[in-house]
């Protein structure tokens, strides 16, 4: 497994080919509309009436005979963005295997750096849940990038001193923070129906459907102590909508760490490039968000080799996703790593 590095130069070419081919906002926009398919709104929302007006490049379709306007991307991914282009940007870098940091999208599209924070890791979702059959470890093994380059700068010497020593400390550090920070959830109170669905769950994967089936409980009430037993840790969600039991998995991973069976030799390198690789690209990140970093890399290792869709069009099939549900995610217990 190798890293892809991306020079300035190859980032400000990439740029340039981005806005022949989009000169302007109206030309983002059509490009989104185009790889839509059939997910965009088509007709009028409220009398339903496909008789509307469309100009090229325009953000909403003004119906003829009620006269109502309905924005095209309502209800989708795009719901509310305040400018097409920085999305469209953000996705068409991915596509071509860049991933670009919010510190380069802020330089190239000129929105603020938080903005462009918030494009990728919204992105990155679409991303989390398009990984399939990837190996499943503990975070903790990835503790080491969750700093800034800053903050762990030895004081007093050059950055670059810092990067030799991690290269140096780097197969230690896996061994060692995978053992010492592993942690088992804490004793959690099963609620209502969320014993007996738990009593179905073990370390092998069970879909939704097969859990409703066995437990007998409406899908609804399902879902809802579903989301329960993963916020308290005690379940953790596949794709596939695939779940497992945290604890057991954790205990596992925990008994055959200690024993040295489970990190073997490849999946230490296949950490260490992961790290190495969030560490050259972003300098340091935060817990919470390291699946969708995880899944960055993933795409950027996958995309061009394994035929995946277009990222575009998986944005559109991923529909909307809300501020809060976006600020409220935090990486599970078990990440699917790349
Ligand atoms: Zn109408």
């Amino acid at each position: 497994m190798m890293s892809k590095y991306h020079s300035p130069e190859e980032i400000d070419l990439l740029w340039t080919f981005f806005n022949v081919q989009f000169p302007s906002e109206r030309d983002c926009l059509e490009e989104l509309y185009r790889q839509a398919e059939e997910r965009i709104v088509q007709g009028c929302r409220y009398c339903k009436s496909l008789d509307v007006d469309k100009n090229y490049g325009d953000r909403t379709i003004k119906c003829r005979r009620c006269n109502k306007q309905t924005w095209l991307t309502a209800g989708t991914f795009f719901h509310r963005i305040r400018s097409a282009r920085p999305w469209l940007a953000a996705i068409w870098f991915m596509e071509r295997g860049v991933i670009l940091t919010s510190r380069q999208l802020h330089k190239l599209s000129g929105i603020a750096q938080s903005s462009a924070l918030h494009i990728f890791q919204k992105i990155s979702r679409v991303l989390q849940q398009a990984m399939q059959n990837e190996a499943t470890l503990t975070s903790s093994l990835f503790s080491k990038s969750f700093c800034r380059r800053s903050r762990i700068t030895p004081g007093g010497k050059h950055p670059r001193e810092e990067e030799e020593e991690n290269e140096l400390q780097a197969n230690n550090n896996i061994d060692n923070s995978a053992i010492q920070t592993i942690n088992i959830p804490q004793e959690y109170k099963f609620a209502g129906a969320e014993q007996e669905i738990y009593a179905q769950l073990s370390a092998e994967p069970i879909t939704f459907d097969l859990l409703s089936i066995k437990t007998g409980i409406k899908v609804s009430a399902l879902s809802a102590a579903l989301t329960m037993l993963e916020l308290a840790g005690e379940v953790t969600v596949l794709s596939g909508n695939r779940y497992i039991r945290s604890a057991a998995k954790l205990k596992t991973t925990k008994e055959n760490l200690q024993t040295g069976h489970d990190l073997s030799a490849e999946i230490k390198e296949r950490v260490s490039t992961v790290i190495t690789f969030i560490q050259n690209t972003f300098g340091g990140i935060s817990r919470k968000y390291l699946q969708n970093y995880l899944a960055a890399f993933w795409y950027q290792q996958n995309n061009s080799s394994k035929g995946i869709r277009s990222l575009l069009r998986l944005c559109f099939q991923f529909g909307p996703l809300s501020y809060k549900t976006l600020l409220e995610y935090v990486t599970p217990a078990l990440v699917k790593v790349p």
